[in-house]
């Protein structure tokens, strides 16, 4: 994988030179083909996954030339962070995916700024995000965090064992009820292993539990699984990912703040 390093590739004026761009672009490229032959391999149709390209950290020139490559949808965890890039980007066509943990005092922003949430991890999150939306007036789509690995450092509803999938169905019916969220279905994020077929039992475990609401929720809609990451998404998409959240194979390392 060749990987684009931005800290020497940008210029003092913050913008990015051409070889900077060429290398995201082609990386752009590059991860769209492996989706695609990720999904035809797994007998899956390749519309069926939609790329998030993952900017947390990058600044918003990366985030620009991500668009310019081809990008429509873009993925960010640090609500500060990501506010101030979408105000600098208003009028393109974005399509904002939060997919980091809520703090409950950035529930407000949140609902106004984002088009899609990745990380309802609690119902206190939920409800305060519900009362947001119905004060703007809209309805903010998102999916269900789920923890399917047990590893205490990961956010996201307990459900590695499936003796305790029947304990989530009570919070899981009062958020389905709040009326200005809008369920897609659920998100996880696998245990990092050097083997991506390591992660494999995770995401089948994410797609069982969603068989399971999916029977216990009839009406709702559970569509959508946003899992895999730039270690793992051909093994995610093998699983039945919908949504892969991809940053590093596309933008290079990251620079700063862990995450
Ligand atoms: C950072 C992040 C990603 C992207 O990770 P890469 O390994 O850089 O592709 C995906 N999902 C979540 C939740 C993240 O925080």
């Amino acid at each position: 994988m060749s990987e684009v390093n931005l800290q020497n590739n940008q210029t003092m004026s913050g913008t990015l030179t051409s070889s900077t761009l060429e290398s995201i672009k082609s990386n752009y490229q590059r991860t769209l083909d492996r989706i695609f032959n990720a999904a035809q391999k797994a007998g899956r149709n390749p519309n069926q996954v939609r790329l998030v390209v993952v900017t947390k950290t990058h600044p918003v020139e990366v985030v620009e030339a991500a668009v310019l490559a081809g990008a429509a949808h873009i993925g960010e965890s640090y609500a500060d962070e990501a506010i101030s890039k979408i105000a600098q980007l208003a009028g393109k066509s974005i399509t904002w995916h939060m997919i980091g943990h809520v703090q409950s005092r950035k529930a407000a922003a949140v609902s106004t700024n984002f088009d899609y949430l990745h990380s309802l991890d609690s119902l206190k999150l939920a409800k305060r995000l519900n009362h947001f939306c119905k004060e703007a007036g809209r309805t903010l789509p998102f999916l269900f965090e789920c923890n399917v690995s047990g590893e205490t450092t990961k956010t996201g509803f307990s459900a590695w064992e499936e003796r305790r999938w029947q304990a989530l169905l009570p919070v899981f019916d009062e958020i389905l009820t709040l009326e200005h969220l809008k369920c897609q279905g659920l998100m996880t994020i696998a245990p990092f292993f050097d083997k991506p077929e390591e992660t494999r039992p995770y995401f089948r475990k994410l797609r069982a539990l969603r068989d399971f609401l999916d029977k216990q929720f009839r009406s709702v809609c559970f569509d959508e699984l946003s899992m895999g990451m730039s270690g793992d998404f051909e093994a995610a998409i093998q699983e039945g990912a919908t949504w892969v959240r991809i940053g590093t194979a596309i933008l290079g390392e990251r620079l700063s703040r862990k995450g």
